[in-house]
């Protein structure tokens, strides 16, 4: 009997047998067993001009089909199914045919399976290759990226500390002098503006630590039953001097939710705003006006920080809340905390972004663009989780599910 008859006898349990297992084993494809009417076809073809190459198109239509992730994790769907093809055709082979039939069988079918499983292993690894090599020059680009922003975040924080220290030195310096001439020297006055120049430096190293924390993720967020209205009501009150000195107001509309008792890390929430109110600040002229408002959505409160400012531009928009994005514009970074437009080292909204994912939350940015002439303003969304329970178990014993009453 010639060797394609043998093999159209075992097709149908080949068939049965091998359609069972492997579309077990793996997400069944659909179609998956018109595939392996197809791979058979082009067996016996490949049988009949003793030509492996038959299985080409095929193959490489099964390889194309492993996803990404599979190769990612070094899965080799397409090698594996070839590799079980073969135990199976041995097994299928034994049980139906004689001694002497099964082994000339195996003899014209196995030189067509290790051909397939060249072909095949071939593709998958090139593939994984071709990703490993795209994902290293990803890696190598961030790297470059990062290098970048880091040298250029030592000027921007050097800048940023030699203002404070320098306004300190003078202090310094004037004291002795008046202390050397004998004069008497007008203590609240210097010690007040040496206070000063020391706050902000404590300001920018709380910072920098703030973002080491949220980069190695040691955020500890220490959760508090508040409610919104009372947060805002004393940033309010925090703010209220720097918004009079810019001649600024700044309107709280109370909202829907604005009373809801929620579990947040209170002086981390007050962090997050107060960034964003002081950058309303100093991005908005005199006499503008500052708007908080929010909603509630879904499981969600959302804040809302509109101003009268500059704006942002989209491309702007995009990288404000990445790490030192704004970095490389040393001309802007003065140490004025609310002066206009008085610049800092850029990390406010990355801290803010940090502080309210670590809560499960986020934030962005709405903006017509960067005008300073007709200022189109700025919103700040900020997206706080509505949590009525305690995360830590020291906190639920405390004040248990929080009750919604006033
Ligand atoms: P910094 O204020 O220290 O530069 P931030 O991270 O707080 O850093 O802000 C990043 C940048 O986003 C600012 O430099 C500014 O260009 C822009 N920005 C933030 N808030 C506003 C706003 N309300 N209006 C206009 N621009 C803003």
């Amino acid at each position: 009997m010639p060797i394609q008859k043998v093999l159209a006898k075992i097709r149908s349990t080949w068939m049965e047998l091998v359609g069972q297992e492997l579309a077990r084993g793996m997400d069944v494809r659909a179609g998956f067993e018109e595939q392996l009417e197809r791979f058979f076809d082009l067996l016996i073809q490949s049988v009949e001009s003793n030509d492996p190459a038959w299985m080409d198109s095929l193959l490489l239509d099964w390889a194309k089909s492993s996803t990404e992730s599979d190769l990612e994790e070094g899965l080799y769907q397409v090698t594996f199914i070839i590799n079980r093809m073969i135990a199976l055709t041995i097994h299928v082979v034994h049980e139906n045919l004689s001694k002497q039939k099964a082994l000339e069988l195996l003899e014209a079918v196995v030189p067509i399976y290790t051909y397939c499983l060249g072909v095949v292993a071939r593709y998958e690894m090139e593939t994984r290759v071709a990703h490993i090599s795209s994902e290293m020059e990803k890696a190598q680009k961030q790297m470059e990226r990062m290098d970048r922003s880091k040298s250029a975040f030592i000027s921007v924080a050097a800048h940023e500390l030699k203002t404070p220290i320098t306004l300190i030195d003078g202090y310094a310096a004037m004291m002795e002098d008046m202390i050397q001439e004998g004069k008497g020297v007008p203590l609240d006055s210097m010690l007040s503006g040496m206070q000063n120049g020391i706050k902000r430096l404590r300001t920018i190293v709380d910072d920098m630590l703030d973002v080491s924390m949220i980069d190695n993720d040691l955020l500890n967020l220490n959760f508090q039953p508040i409610q919104m209205e009372k947060m805002l009501d004393a940033l309010r009150i925090e703010l209220e001097e720097t918004i009079a000195a810019r001649n600024q107001t700044l309107n709280i509309e109370l909202f829907k939710g604005s009373k809801l008792w929620i579990y947040v890390d209170p002086v981390r929430i007050m962090q997050t705003i107060r960034n964003i109110i002081n950058n309303a600040v100093k991005y908005t002229p005199d006499g503008g006006s500052i708007t908080i408002s929010g909603r509630t959505l879904p499981g969600i409160i959302e804040v809302t920080v509109t101003d009268t400012g500059i704006g942002i531009s989209q491309e702007d928009q995009a990288v404000i809340f990445e790490k030192f994005g704004q970095l490389g514009r040393v001309d802007l970074h003065s140490s004025g905390k609310t002066k206009f437009k008085g610049g800092g080292p850029g990390l406010g909204l990355p801290i803010a972004r940090g502080i309210l994912e670590a809560h499960g939350g986020s934030i962005w940015v709405e903006s017509d663009g960067y005008d300073e002439k007709n200022c189109p303003g700025t919103t700040f969304h900020v997206l706080i989780p509505i949590r009525t329970e305690a995360p830590e178990t020291k906190m639920a014993k405390l004040f248990g599910e929080l009750d919604q009453k006033e």
